[in-house]
């Protein structure tokens, strides 16, 4: 049961913090002790709305501690925490809450103009909770409002957590829909359980005791890629930053909480090493981020750990895989080769982590070697991967293998690498290019913040690829090809380049290719 997790940490962490930049503003702190008692009383409270095990619970919250208690209050008790995605478009937040039969939901109050715009479309909600305290409650439209902490003080503390099948479900993520409607992914008690289990071992995520973790990646999505769990399981103390996502805020509490491991998508990182460039900060007391989301470039992972000595381990996984299925961590005979040697193994997305199995198939399912060469659809299986989508048919073949959608090698190590999204990789002639490689080699021009490839028919070829990027400084078409080729076959350079202001991005943070495929369908090449 997730509610011994927090009955563990409560019983043998009692003094350990929980530290949030709350929505209202200040520094919010407790223990797990305290959390512990406002978690029970939160499962208490839930009946007087009517909640019963089974009914989903909708969040729309940052991170912080009212939302670590729901993770625990609601699924404890036995009903369905359903993280909901405050970045989706309005129309598929409505889609998703009613999909997902959410009954009531407990919102920040950063997000009730947000509601009260849905409020028509959302015809089986019957509470509203305000994440807040009486003071701050605001003046709104939206029907049957409740406060947060008054709700919490009708629960009891004397609430006992009860005790059933290990299979039930406890929470729920839709992905971010790139294509047509998001799909609603369940996580059980088990899965969720295992999955934070084999998250913290030394391969995994090495999540100890000593560490003290700044959680930037939301727990709106994939349950924080279960850190939430995990770092109760190991007592680690928690650090969660509200709204506050800029590279000033998050350096602020990395530095005053002490921060020794954080995890976050790539472009949570490109902001906060832009602040510490600007300001000449340093991180002195972390040890290790874990990026992942998207594919981790290599300009990144040697500005941390170069410039401030703090070890980058990168990480694969989605919504439908709870997240984690590949972590990167180098095996003796890498560690012992120079820093340089060591790139092309450290820019992988990484081996499988016990648990989750992996491998790659070409177009008849047939297996592909295991040679850093041959690239073909990524499948996994495993115990926290999904068996099928929240009121669809199986998700997975005979043998249990989930596909992907995602396109890999795989060495001789056992290393991991993504190519491409199935649906992104360029058909060049008969021959794939990686649009991902081609934006991992672009930004590792010091003048390219960031890079975008998509594919654009071509009379000739079929597809080849057009660069879209982001300055950081001046550079021209030309130069940017130039250093391209130093790195790439010729073959595979980007037919033409554009520059923008600014890239879309989806809901979680990862390119809109989709958007970019839509702005650009009337382009045509020069040459073409
Ligand atoms: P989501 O379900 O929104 O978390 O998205 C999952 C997808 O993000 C995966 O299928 C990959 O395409 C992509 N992804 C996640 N982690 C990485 C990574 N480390 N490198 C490249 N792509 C990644």
């Amino acid at each position: 049961m997730i509610s011994s997790i927090i009955e563990f940490a409560e019983r043998w962490y009692p003094d350990v913090e929980v530290v949030s930049r709350s929505t209202e503003g200040p520094i919010h702190r407790y223990t797990y002790k305290e959390m512990g008692v406002r978690a029970r009383k939160l499962a208490s409270g839930l009946s007087t709305l009517g909640i019963t095990a089974g009914d989903r619970v909708g969040t729309l919250a940052w991170n912080g501690y009212r939302h670590l208690e729901l993770y625990y209050g609601v699924s404890g008790s036995g009903a369905v925490l359903h993280t909901v995605n405050p970045r989706l478009f309005a129309e598929q937040m409505a889609y998703v809450i009613n999909h997902a039969g959410d009954q009531v939901i407990f919102t920040d109050l950063t997000f009730i103009p947000l509601l009260e715009g849905l409020k028509d479309k959302l015809s089986n909600i019957k509470h509203f909770v305000i994440m807040t305290d009486r003071e701050h409650m605001p003046e709104t439209s939206l029907k049957n409002v409740h406060c947060y902490e008054e709700l919490l003080e009708s629960g009891t503390e004397n609430y006992q957590w009860p005790e059933f099948d290990e299979n039930a479900p406890s929470s729920m993520c839709y992905t971010s829909g790139t294509t047509g409607n998001p799909k609603g992914v369940v996580y059980s008690h088990r899965s969720t359980l295992i999955h934070a289990m084999a998250s913290s071992v030394p391969n995994g995520l090495n999540i100890g005791g000593l560490d003290s973790i700044l959680l930037v990646v939301p727990q709106f999505h994939v349950n924080a890629w279960g850190v939430s769990y995990a770092a109760l399981m190991n007592g680690c103390k928690l650090v969660l930053p509200g709204p506050a996502m800029d590279g000033k805020s998050i350096h602020e509490l990395l530095d005053r909480e002490k921060c020794t491991l954080s995890l976050a998508v790539p472009t949570i990182w490109m902001m906060l090493t832009g602040y510490l460039r600007e300001s000449g900060k340093t991180l002195p007391y972390m040890k290790r981020v874990v990026i992942g989301g998207s594919a981790v470039p290599e300009a990144m992972i040697r500005s941390f750990e170069q410039d401030y000595d703090v070890k980058v381990i990168h990480a694969w996984g989605m919504t439908e895989t709870s997240p984690l299925g590949t972590l990167n961590f180098l095996m003796p005979h890498l560690q012992e080769l120079d820093y340089e040697a060591q790139m092309p193994t450290k820019i992988k997305q990484g081996k499988a982590i016990f648990g989750v199995d992996i491998r790659i198939v070409d177009d008849e399912n047939k297996l592909l070697p295991h040679d850093g060469v041959a690239f073909g659809k990524l499948q996994a299986r495993g115990h926290w991967v999904t068996s099928g989508y929240h009121g669809e048919e199986s998700a997975i073949d005979a043998e249990g293998w989930f596909d992907t959608g995602d396109v890999a090698t795989i060495d001789k190590d056992g290393y991991m690498m993504i190519t491409d999204r199935t649906k992104d990789v360029i058909k060049s002639g008969g021959e794939w290019i990686s649009s991902i490689e081609l934006e991992n080699v672009a930004v590792g021009h010091p003048s390219i913040t960031e890079a975008a490839v998509i594919a654009i028919a071509h009379p000739k070829w079929d597809e080849r690829p057009l660069l879209i990027a982001v300055k950081a400084g001046p550079i021209e078409k030309d130069e940017l090809l130039d250093y391209m080729s130093k790195h790439i076959a010729k073959w595979q350079l980007p037919n033409d380049i554009m520059f923008v202001e600014e890239l879309p991005h989806g809901a979680t943070g990862k390119l809109n290719k989709l958007k970019l495929r839509d702005d650009y369908s009337d382009y045509k090449f020069p040459d073409a």
